[in-house]
């Protein structure tokens, strides 16, 4: 470990507080979308600490590939494959006991050829992304007599943005389930930002972003707290002059003579290089800019403000030192994207560790 410049430190005590407050909020069963390692925070140590909760029944990943390293890690609860079934992927959804979301004829097909008959239909609400239309419901039904529908599911684009369309879509699914007139097991619609609206004929809502501690919107109701903290290191410090060139491309100037510190943390760790000129770090609780472009491996900060500094002191690159935080949607905000996208950049080169 001593060996790895960069951690990212995994909090479970966090981790467990932000699905709890979530499940009382919403009181419905709790599907944990541990896809893309789960936001980046591992897979394996996120649904290794939410297993054993009794509300949360499901794991939902991306893909088979995705449902196979789950299972090789150990989960045994059900794992639900959101993104479909392929037909070369026909022995994975086997041998691993996944399950898959259907939502187009061709995933029909396929799915009459696993030994396990249980399946999610999906329908787009208002998405036009995954999922059948209501149009589509009575030509449906002639195929889902061989099937155990075990759930009945659709997604929101626009639930942290558009409330009038939100409300729309519950009430398309809700024509959708008359519609289809079954009584599945689950019936599934909420994401994160989704669980402030009602409802009422949902009994689980699939959750990413909240259980990692981010809020979709800023007014979010549930009390939240950050699961991923990164530390990286500082690799050498030196002094620049006045009208000296940082990095590559000389995108910043020197506008007096200045302390710098060269930190083990680039583009190819997942630091936007977006940062460039415009994000910060935390160096012994001081705020401390970027100058110039955030390379591969490393970034240069100014430290011309801080009384004490070394090689070898940490450097907070998302986190909270003293007085001062840095959260992944700060990052998302100064660089022009979303915490999602921030997430799921952190590489593997930054070694997750689990703590309490
Ligand atoms: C990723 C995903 C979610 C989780 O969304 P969050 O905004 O992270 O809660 C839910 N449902 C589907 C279909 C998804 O792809």
């Amino acid at each position: 470990m001593e060996y790895v410049r960069s951690l990212a430190y995994v909090n479970v005590s966090n981790l467990l507080n932000n699905v709890r407050n979530i499940y009382n909020y919403v009181n419905k069963k709790i599907f944990a979308v541990v896809k893309a390692d789960a936001y980046g925070h591992d897979a394996e140590i996120v649904s290794k600490v939410l297993e054993p909760l009794d509300y949360v029944e499901i794991f939902c990943v991306a893909t088979a590939y995705e449902g196979y390293l789950l299972r090789k890690s150990g989960i045994k609860k059900p794992i639900l494959v959101l993104g479909g079934v392929l037909k070369e992927e026909v022995d994975i959804f086997n041998d691993f006991n996944l399950t898959p979301v259907v939502s187009d004829f061709y995933h029909l097909e396929v799915v009459k050829k696993l030994k396990k008959n249980t399946v999610h239909i999906k329908f787009d609400t208002g998405m036009r992304r995954l999922g059948f239309y209501l149009s589509e419901v009575d030509k449906l039904k002639n195929h889902l007599n061989d099937l155990t529908v075990e759930g009945v599911l659709s997604h929101f684009p626009s639930a942290d943005s558009d409330r009038d369309y939100t409300l729309n879509q519950i009430l398309e699914f809700k024509k959708v389930l008359y519609t289809l007139n079954i009584k599945p097991k689950y019936i599934h619609i909420q994401n994160s930002a989704g669980i402030v609206y009602e409802c009422p004929f949902c009994n689980a809502v699939r959750v990413g972003l909240a259980i990692y501690g981010e809020k979709p919107t800023v007014d979010y109701p549930v009390e939240l707290k950050p699961v991923m903290s990164i530390v990286s290191k500082v690799v050498s410090l030196k002094k620049v002059k006045k009208g000296d060139k940082i990095s590559y491309n000389g995108t910043f100037k020197a506008e007096k003579d200045m302390k710098v510190a060269v930190v083990a943390f680039g583009y190819a760790d997942g630091l936007p290089r977006a940062l460039s000129n415009k994000g910060y770090v935390i160096i012994n609780e001081q705020k401390c800019r970027i100058l110039g472009n955030v390379t591969m491996d490393m970034v240069v900060v100014d430290v011309s403000h801080l009384n004490e500094v070394n090689v070898g002191d940490s450097v907070i690159i998302v986190g909270k030192s003293g007085n001062q935080e840095i959260t992944f949607s700060d990052i998302a905000n100064i660089s022009g994207t979303i915490p999602y996208e921030i997430m799921c950049g952190i590489s593997k080169r930054v070694l997750r560790k689990e703590v309490r």
